[in-house]
């Protein structure tokens, strides 16, 4: 039978068919007065995704890419940076400072927990050394967001620099740059932001500047202060023209619906996709799971990766397994971006077959049902 595809994975999201067609517009060169004018335009207006009147770079590359480079923009020989690690995303912010030498202390939280306030405050107090906290808002692996408003509260009266990874994070929870004293946020096109993947964002403020003024690692391509020089018309080489028309059009959906209604509805998302999960007799792997994807846990008996393989080749349904450790053991249902209720019946109702075909025993419904009872409960 005629099957669709249907991305319900964290990242990449779908695009909105406003978004696409954007991208189909004629190349104008990056040198000329017109796209001058739209990247100054875009530089401006993407501020409010972060919340901040900070600068925001805009990288052609991916979410990784603006990683690296905060690293290596804000650190220098032999420092010492402490870093939450809790899933695959905080291990790439250790992997990528051991690749510049910079000195970790690590934060180890087990996968699927989350990092206290507390547990921040006392590395600082243990490491005054350490000029910077690498931190993941939303830690995609494990589906666990942090409370990181309560992370800046104690980070932001010390020297040290708080530095956020919200490539999954961003419009999908709450995050006020300025209004909490996040010094870095650092994001990217292809999920929340409802883009193709190929851009990454690195909002930062004036305390962390002091720090780029400072740092001796190497870096060309990703220095910030080529892309500050050039700030707000260009960029220092050739930026992605089709992905900055794709960008301001995203940003103007996203100015539309508003920003608050664009968190609330990743919450109502989120909470159906965890009330058919119970009904269903399923666990979450999260202990402090939020709005970004679901983590469940694969049930005993049935083999993770074949879960993830009939979803996506039997009924068209892009879901996310596991990473790392968590290879076959969970799958990932992602709330994320340009998603409304019926891509979560969509996800809840392939699920439910998939398991079903795979000798899992099931109640057909069950699963969609108790998302369809949220929904008519909020009113959406
Ligand atoms: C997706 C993601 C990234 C970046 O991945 P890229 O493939 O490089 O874009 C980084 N951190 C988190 C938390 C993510 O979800």
């Amino acid at each position: 039978m005629l099957k669709k595809n249907y991305i319900l994975s964290p990242g990449p999201t779908p695009v909105p068919e406003r978004v696409l067609l954007a991208g189909a517009q004629p190349i104008l060169h990056h040198r000329t007065p017109q796209f001058e004018k739209i990247f100054a335009e875009v530089s401006e207006s993407i501020k409010y995704l972060f919340q901040t009147k900070n600068d925001v770079f805009i990288f052609a590359s991916s979410g990784t890419g603006a990683m690296e480079a905060t690293v290596a923009n804000l650190l220098s020989k032999e420092d010492t940076a402490i870093v939450v690690v809790g899933g695959k995303f905080g291990e790439r912010w250790e992997e990528i400072c051991k690749a510049f030498g910079v000195n970790v202390v690590r934060i180890a939280v087990e996968w699927g927990d989350v990092v206290s306030p507390v547990q921040i405050e006392e590395a600082i107090k243990q490491h005054p050394e350490a000029k910077v906290v690498l931190t993941t808002i939303s830690e995609t692996s494990t589906g666990t967001v942090s409370d990181l408003e309560a992370i800046a509260e104690v980070v932001k009266d010390t020297d040290k620099i708080l530095v956020t990874d919200a490539v999954s994070g961003l419009l999908a929870t709450p995050l006020k740059m300025d209004e909490w004293n996040v010094n870095v946020v650092v994001a990217a096109s292809q999920k929340g932001v409802m883009l193709p993947p190929g851009l990454a964002f690195v909002a930062i403020d004036e305390k962390a500047w002091r720090l780029v003024e400072s740092s001796d690692l190497p870096k060309y391509y990703f220095d910030f202060k080529a892309y500050k020089k050039k700030a707000p018309k260009q960029t220092p080489y050739t930026t992605s023209v089709s992905m900055i028309f794709q960008l301001r059009e995203a940003i103007e959906m996203i100015k539309e619906e508003g920003i608050e209604n664009v968190w609330e509805r990743h919450r109502i998302l989120a909470d159906a996709v965890r009330a058919a999960i119970k009904a269903l007799g399923l666990e979450l792997l999260s202990k402090s799971p939020g709005n970004i994807a679901t983590a469940i846990k694969v049930p005993e008996g049935i083999d993770g990766l074949q879960l993830v393989k009939v979803l996506r080749d039997k009924h068209g349904a892009v879901i996310a397994g596991g990473q790392g450790k968590l290879v076959g053991k969970i799958i990932r249902i992602a709330h994320l971006g340009y998603m409304d209720k019926f891509d979560m019946i969509t996800a809840i109702s392939s699920l439910e077959m998939s398991l079903k075909e795979l000798g899992y025993p099931i109640e057909l419904g069950k699963g969609v049902r108790a998302a369809e009872e949220v929904f008519m409960r909020e009113g959406v």
